[in-house]
């Protein structure tokens, strides 16, 4: 079966609209999709007629001591009071944390950073690839990566700390509107294997339900990792491509088979 836990749409920063998505989810016979934009749910706004199985989703940013952890939210109900919540909080976040970065970016000759990308789109929402884009488009970088690596990455002067809701708060938030919460990328946040232990540990006792063993095109090796980890810290399993765009090197949609020894967290939806 191919399936899709972690893809994003133009609500967030992805580049297809969610019909857009969703047609391209058909032509590549994905079963079951969740669209899981980064801190909101617009793409769930309009009702997509489609044979595909969509699971409402998200994927929250949050604050675990100093690590910003992503924790994607599967089969949640969008009208839970407690859940609109937590989006409107990380919404407002959003802009405050894009004001500062844009503050923080004035250093390096960049004037009025917020503006300039508030008026070449149309969306609110504003994240870091907006300001990689603004960077690369001034010449400052030579391409996006570059952008992260100096400027917009864990520890630089455009990454800003403490801004997101506590993990277990966005935990709370995804259980109490029925759904699942798996965290996103463990491999990501390059923790050492006792610290990823230890956020896994916190991350169960919060709620946690499931991890994502696998994200995009991954090194057979880490899913073998991530899949002992999975059944050791018995969590269901999630895989996603955190597909973006169709130009990236990353392709909607992961074959099942992949975590075939594992309980997936899909069983129940
Ligand atoms: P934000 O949600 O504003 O904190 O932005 C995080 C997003 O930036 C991620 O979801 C990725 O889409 C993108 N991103 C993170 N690191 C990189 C990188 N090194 N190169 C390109 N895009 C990145
Ligand atoms: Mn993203
Ligand atoms: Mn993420
Ligand atoms: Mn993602």
């Amino acid at each position: 079966m191919i399936v899709d836990f972690h893809c994003h749409s133009d609500c967030s920063d992805g580049q297809l609209s969610p019909v857009e998505l969703i047609k391209r989810a058909e032509q590549r016979n994905i079963q079951m999709l969740s669209i899981t934009d980064h801190d909101t749910l617009d793409a769930y706004q309009q009702k997509i007629k489609t044979p595909i199985k969509i699971i409402t989703g998200i994927e929250f940013s949050s604050q675990w001591n100093k690590v910003g952890i992503h924790v994607v939210g599967l089969n949640v109900d969008a009208k839970s009071k407690q859940l609109q919540q937590v989006v409107v909080a990380q919404k407002l976040q959003r802009l405050k944390r894009a004001e500062i970065i844009a503050k923080r970016l004035e250093k390096l000759g960049l004037k009025d950073a917020l503006k300039t990308i508030q008026e070449s789109q149309k969306k609110q929402f504003i994240g870091r690839p907006d300001f990689a884009q603004l960077l690369v488009n001034q010449g400052i970088c030579t391409d996006f990566n570059q952008a992260f690596k100096k400027y917009l990455g864990a520890g630089k002067i455009g990454d800003v700390k403490n801004q997101w809701k506590k993990l277990d708060e966005v935990i709370c938030a995804i259980t109490q509107a029925g759904g699942v919460a798996v965290l996103a990328h463990p491999l990501y946040y390059q923790l050492t294997n006792s610290k990823l232990r230890r956020l896994l540990t916190d991350f169960k006792k919060a709620g946690g339900v499931g991890l994502e063993v696998v994200n995009g095109y991954q090194n057979p090796d880490k899913t073998g990792y991530l899949s002992k980890l999975c059944q050791e810290f018995e969590f269901k399993a999630s895989i996603g491509s955190d597909f973006h765009s169709p130009n990236q090197w990353k392709k909607l949609g992961c074959d099942s088979r992949l975590i075939a020894e594992l309980n997936p967290v899909w069983a129940e939806f």
